[in-house]
């Protein structure tokens, strides 16, 4: 193709194509402002596809067709920074804080205190990285390190989609600085990281303990592939060397500069003179009250000096630069001792180390243990039981470990290895190889029936209401309930006689175990807590199968048939089911009259409702990510398109849905919510 065009035309096209390419991409991550439609889009992205196949001799490593390398490290290469990097001095309060101005101030001659200013910008909670670029290019990028040399980690950075391979992106920036080397920090936005994880977890997963584990553990993958799997980010928040660019004297000017050279800068900054500095700590505090509604994890604000020449004249003490300042909000952390460590059995007998902690005041609350996650996670941190630890709370969620005080060590400590026994039933833990938890994989384990009913009876389970952790525990202690289908025999006269038990709510609790008895059996299957069986995975399940019955004979061949259902999950379901306990517990289920089989009218090649439609997903969905409504509509029968076009059956809008939108207006193609899309199938 094309071999009518002389190659000088070709290859300019082919520049043309790629500028135009990064200027879109540009208005649309760093902007948040197409200019352009995603067909339009897509058609651009297609011909320089299609002209970089056809000519091999055009391609080049900064085109943006070229994210992913495609090939696998054995390990990362060491690189050396340009400049030592910082650690930062912290602050913990307004005290701290005034009492670093006064500081700087002693440190700079007095008739130089009229060119003092302020940024201020928020700290991310994620990965540093250095990013170097060479006349517009990104030819490498490296982790911090130990501050002197990092690793280069140049391949799964180009998979980071907000950063341009090659800059301006716009040409009214001007022309590319000769040499350009900056800090940067990879992060994921909160709401990426709970989904990713919750992915993580139902396919048996490990899941990150924090999405500054995450950005660390998707930046620093031998197989770039993997991180470009990863819904990771980046902002780019100081210059360290620009060479050939406009002449910088602040700081802040030089992120202006950045973010016009298309370069992701928060725009969450602000200048203060050093006459407003008590605005300055307010601004700091208030930033710390609406931190939760950031799309980004923050641990605090990082104040600097704004002038380079006067950052320059205060220099460091030891590491630390003289003008600038980290000040943590106090509140969220804590440092306190870790008096224990003792585990917890989970309703699948997963085992969860917990701290106990010298109590200590966090926020508020007074925090007396804190989750560790599992033993790697005290391994690979080093947690030793007498450590000074770190520990967070935020919001409502379990207060975690953050870290040990590694200089607060005395050598008293001891370390911490996972015991070889559940603490409630004495039978021997397992960890399967491959995964981070350790299991008590005895049945009978009480308090693995305790959590199992809980759960059982649980929203998105059988939703009993009434029931709750209270009652299991109640009810395994007294021996009424031995297996979950005990549920359906409880003893109902002998448990008016409990105290707290009066007429009123024994016959409320009654009431709500019969009416479980009719949830569809997918809520029953949710229920039983198979492995990798969540309620998505389970109404796959029941859809394919009726009745459980069915089910529980079903090889793994036959499940792994089924759209949706991985080997992995046809593995435990078989695995589960092949066990004469579960079997009978179905059988008991069905004798107590709980719903196993639903009458259906079954006819082996049932049309899938969305068959023969084409759908296009766009904006932000209430519940369902952009790859769970993929799922959804794949699972159903449908086809999932990028763009609309007359093809299109439906698009599935939600908030801020842009041009997708428009373009099916425009071709009256009929808009469903999420709900609509539900209601559907
Ligand atoms: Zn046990």
């Amino acid at each position: 193709m094309d071999s009518a065009i002389n190659p000088t035309d070709l290859a300019a096209r082919v520049a043309r194509l790629r500028q135009a390419i990064r200027y879109h991409q540009y208005r649309y991550y760093i902007l948040d402002d197409p200019e352009i439609s995603d067909p339009e889009f897509d058609a651009l992205w297609r011909e320089l596809v299609e002209l970089e196949a056809a000519h091999p001799e055009l391609r080049s490593d900064d085109s943006p067709t070229v994210r992913v390398g495609g090939f696998v490290a054995e390990k990362f290469e060491k690189v050396r920074h340009p400049a030592p990097m910082l650690s930062l001095a912290n602050a913990f309060g307004p005290d701290d804080l005034h009492a670093w101005r006064e500081r700087v101030k002693r440190f700079l001659p007095a008739d130089l205190h009229d060119q003092l200013s302020y940024v201020v910008e928020p700290k991310f909670d994620g990965l540093t990285v250095v990013l170097h670029y060479e006349q517009g290019r990104f030819v490498l990028g490296a982790t911090r390190g130990d501050g002197d040399f990092g690793e280069n980690i140049t391949a799964n950075l180009r998979t980071v989609r907000v950063l341009p391979l090659q800059v301006p992106a716009a040409a009214e920036a001007g022309p590319a600085p000769a040499r350009l080397v900056m800090r940067g920090e990879g992060y994921v936005e909160k709401g990426d990281f709970a989904r990713f994880n919750a992915r993580q977890t139902e396919q048996g997963e490990r899941a990150y303990a924090n999405p500054r584990n995450f950005a660390a553990g998707s930046l620093r993958q031998l197989d770039s592939a993997v991180s470009a799997g990863r819904p990771l980010k980046l902002w780019v928040y100081q210059a360290l060397i620009v060479e050939g660019g406009p002449e910088l004297t602040h700081h802040s000017q030089a992120l202006d500069y950045l973010r016009d050279l298309g370069l992701p800068v928060c725009p969450d900054r602000r200048v203060f003179a050093d006459a407003d500095f008590a605005t300055l700590a307010d601004y700091v505090e208030a930033f710390g009250r609406r931190r939760d509604d950031l799309p980004y994890e923050v641990d605090g604000c990082v104040i600097k000096v704004d002038s380079l020449a006067l950052q320059q004249q205060l220099g460091f003490t030891g590491k630390d630069p003289r003008w600038a300042l980290a000040y943590k909000y106090a509140g969220e952390e804590a440092i306190t001792t870790l008096l224990d460590i003792v585990i917890n059995v989970g309703r699948t007998g997963a085992i969860t180390p917990n701290a106990v902690l010298e109590p200590v005041q966090v926020s508020g609350v007074t925090v007396k243990s804190a989750t560790l996650h599992n033993e790697d996670y005290i391994r690979d941190l080093d947690i030793r039981i007498g450590d000074k630890v770190v520990i967070k709370r935020a919001g409502e969620v379990i207060p975690k470990v953050l870290r040990p005080l590694l200089d607060a060590r005395d050598g008293s400590e001891r370390e911490w290895t996972m015991p070889p026994a559940c603490p409630v039933c004495g039978q021997p833990l397992m960890r399967p190889p491959g995964e981070a938890a350790t299991y008590c994989i005895n049945t009978a384990c009480p308090e693995q029936l305790v959590r199992a009913v809980e759960y059982f009876v649980g929203r998105g389970a059988m939703d009993i209401e009434g029931f709750g952790i209270k009652q299991a525990e109640l009810f395994v202690a007294r021996g009424y309930i031995k297996d979950l289908a005990d549920i359906y025999h409880l003893p109902w006269d002998e448990i008016r006689q409990l105290e707290g038990y009066g007429d009123k709510r024994v016959d409320n609790l009654r009431a709500g175990v019969e009416a479980s008895k009719q949830q569809p059996i997918h809520r029953l299957l949710t229920a039983l807590g198979i492995r990798f069986v969540g309620s998505v995975v389970a109404e796959t399940l029941a859809q394919r199968y009726a009745s459980l019955f069915d089910l529980m004979e079903a090889g793994v061949e036959k499940l792994s048939e089924i759209e949706g259902i991985g080997p992995k999950i046809a593995e435990s379901v078989r695995t589960w089911f092949a066990v004469e306990p579960n079997r009978a517990l179905i059988r008991k289920f069905a004798d107590a009259g709980v719903q196993v089989a639903e009458e259906r009218v079954v006819t082996l090649a049932a049309p899938k409702p969305l068959a023969g439609m084409t759908l296009v997903v766009t904006g932000t969905l209430p519940t369902f990510s952009r790859d769970d409504a993929h799922a959804f509509i794949k699972q159903h029968g449908g086809k999932v398109a990028g763009s609309v076009s007359s093809k299109t059956t439906y698009l599935v809008a939600g908030e801020a849905a842009g041009s997708k939108l428009a373009k099916a207006t425009e071709l009256g193609i009929p808009v469903l919510s999420e709900d609509d899309l539900k209601r559907l199938v």
